[in-house]
Formats: C-alpha cells, structure tokens, sequence
C-alpha cells in the first residue's frame, strides 16, 4: 500500500490533503517521495518559519535532546524559564504561560481574562467580543471564538460568552461591548484563515481606546502572524498598540508544538497554583527550538522580512489576473480571477508550494527565503494566475 493509501485507510478524514507526500528537503526546497521538489512558500502554515532542516536549530533542538527530553511541570527546567525571559524581554509582557498549540495559548487567554473579568468588573463580567471571520482554534471554546458560522454548525452547543464584531468596525465592537457585560476583546491584526485580511490601524488605535474606557482586555491573537511573519516580532508591533495579553504558536517552535501565552501588567496576577495547566507545556526540547528562533528574529531579519514582502507587493500587484494583494510582510493573500484552487494546482505541478485561505492563495514563504528563491516561485505564481 503506498502512504496515500494507507492515510485514507487509517487517517480520520478531517483533512482534505494535497496529493503529495513530503519527505525532506533543505531551506525553502522541500522533495516528495517521488523525487520531485518545491519550492515552498507554505512553511507548514507558517511553522517552519526558518524552512526544513535548519541546521542551528536543529543542533539547539538536538542538544537538549541529548540531556533530558521532558520533565513535567513539577519541576522547574532552563530552557523553558529562558524562553519566558526572552519573550517578556522582547514584548514588555510580565509572564508567560506555555501550552502546545494556537489553540490552547487562546484557551488559556481566555481563561484569565473570564476570571480577570470576574474580579474587576463582577462575577457576570465574562463575555468575550471576538470578529467576525476570525480564527481562534478548533477546540469547542476556541471554535465558539472564531467568528464563522461554518466551523459551529456540526458541533452545538459551544461554549457559551463569545459575540461577534464585524471588522474594522469599531461602532460594532461598541454596541457589543454596551449590549454584553464584556471582558475582553480578541482579534487578530491580520486575519490569516478569514481571508489574510489586515485590521486597519485606524481600526485598531479606536479599539484600544474603547478597551481602556470599557475596561476590556485586548487580547492580540498572534498564532499566525507572530514571531517575524509580519516585518515585526508581533504583528501588534506594526500597529503601536499595546495588548493586555499575547497568544502565540506556530512559527515560535520552528517546527516543534509550542504555545505561549503571554500575560501583561493588568493580568499578571490573575492566574494563580493549580488554575491552568499542561503536561507537555513548556517542554525543554520545544523551548530549546524556540529560544533558537527567536534568538535569530532580530532587526536584520525582519528587515529581510520587509524587503521580501516588498518585492512580493510589487511583483504581484496588478499583475494579469490578479484582483488583489493583501497582507503584513511574509503574510500574503492573493485574490485571483481564476478559482484559488486551480492556481495553487498550477502552481504545485510547476513545483511551487502554496495553500488557501478562504477565496485566496496565501503565501507564508520561510522568513528567511533565499530571493533567488523567491522570485523564482513568484514568476511561476503570476504565469498560473494569468488567465
Ligand atoms: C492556526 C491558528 C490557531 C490555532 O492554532 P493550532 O495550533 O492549530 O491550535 C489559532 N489562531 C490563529 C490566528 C491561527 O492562525
């Protein structure tokens, strides 16, 4: 039986998979198991952020293999404090909570703002004001978070305390937040899965004063577009805001499971001894992957980020039978004439390596992708886009 056959045998049919299997590669270059290779401006959704088989940090990851694999949080261990530090350094945040996915960092954001809710404003203050077309996460909280209607329908009753904003509209967010005794607003400055659809800033400064005046906790959703996606080290940081809370996931582990949430001055406090937990969370080998990578996100990459970005923004705007181009820094849709299907096919056979979000091909090439690289998977991305 070849893997596409015994996936289909074996696997629970919640993916709808590409039909390649990818086996290994170097950089921005990955290989099928037929030899074919790719250029790949994927990164396993915006994981691999310093592409496949990263020799520093595999010799971090490695190294720390080597000493002791987990520990449990009954004991304390060094990467996972020093990767605390750092992240808290770099962000201003006052501490870190580590968990293993987008998902669970939002859970547990959520729990301290309904408890944050709780205290300051009294016990009903829990409601949540998240955006429509937002993602959260596909947990049966993180899912009542997501505003789409789509991810809900098989799976009622969620969990209660979530409503819904329209997008950069900050009259919305205010009639929610007088309508519902809220707590907290959550959102991402880039919608990544919604259609990778950027807040506007004007949206984003009224809604940090509406939280100070409401007294609502901002919580930045930076999963996807965390740790350099965005030309920054968060995406909140294109914006001059300032969240109360941080998530983050994917790109922090450079390919390891890794969440974090990060806690601000006004929630330092709020969770206390056997509030939250994790078995794996704060896993030394993880933490150890991710001190690596956000070691190397320093202003050199992140303007390499931008350089990039801006090439991408030019090459591609107006170009023959592209409709539009969106997007923050390595986080690029592209509305296409053509069904996004068929130029990411296209795309995939001239060995090009993209995905979907919504009605879009969205690009989240390694952040540090070679240009050769890149422009040669551009030229391929405009000739499958032109009609
Ligand atoms: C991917 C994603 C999540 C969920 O992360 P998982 O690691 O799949 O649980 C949450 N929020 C955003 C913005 C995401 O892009």
């Amino acid at each position: 039986m070849d893997i596409k056959q015994l996936d289909q045998e074996y696997i629970v049919p919640t993916y709808a998979r590409f039909p390649i299997c990818l086996k290994e590669g170097k950089g921005s270059c990955v290989t099928d198991d037929t030899g074919k290779t790719y250029i790949d401006l994927g990164t396993g959704i915006a994981v691999n952020g310093f592409g496949v088989a990263d020799e520093e940090w595999i010799a971090a990851v490695t190294e720390q293999l080597g000493k002791i694999q987990h520990t449990s949080n009954l004991y304390y261990n060094e990467p996972c404090a020093k990767l605390a530090e750092q992240l808290c350094l770099r962000t201003g945040m006052k501490k870190v909570f580590f968990s293993n996915s987008g998902a669970e960092a939002n859970e547990c954001a959520i729990k301290t703002a309904r408890k944050y809710g709780e205290l300051h404003k009294g016990a009903e203050y829990t409601t949540i004001i998240t955006l429509k077309d937002g993602f959260h996460g596909r947990t049966i909280t993180t899912l009542a978070a997501t505003g789409q209607e789509v991810f809900h329908k098989d799976f009622l009753p969620l969990t209660d305390g979530f409503v819904y904003a329209e997008a950069n509209n900050l009259a919305d967010v205010e009639r929610l937040a007088s309508e519902f005794p809220c707590c907290a607003v959550m959102f991402e400055v880039v919608q990544g899965e919604g259609g990778v659809r950027p807040l506007s800033a004007e949206f984003l400064s009224g809604l940090e004063k509406l939280a100070h005046q409401k007294e609502l906790l901002l919580i930045a959703d930076e999963v996807q577009t965390g740790n350099g996606r965005t030309g920054k080290l968060y995406g909140y940081m294109n914006y001059g805001i300032q969240p109360d809370i941080v998530t983050t996931a994917k790109g922090l582990g450079g390919g390891l499971p890794i969440g974090a949430t990060m806690l601000g001055e006004k929630v330092s406090t709020v969770l206390g001894a056997g509030m939250h937990g994790s078995t794996f969370g704060g896993n030394p080998v993880c933490c150890a992957g991710a001190l690596n990578i956000l070691s190397r996100i320093d202003e050199v990459l992140l303007a390499g980020v931008q350089m990039r970005s801006n090439y991408i923004f030019d090459t591609l705007t107006n170009a023959p039978g592209i409709k539009s181009v969106t997007g923050l820094g390595l986080m690029i849709g592209i509305e296409c004439e053509k069904p996004a299907a068929e130029v990411i096919d296209a795309c995939r056979e001239r060995g090009v390596l993209v995905i979907k979000a919504k009605h879009k091909v969205r690009l989240l090439p390694a952040l540090n992708i070679k240009m050769e690289e890149l422009k040669q998977a551009i030229e391929i991305i405009k000739e499958a886009c032109a009609v």
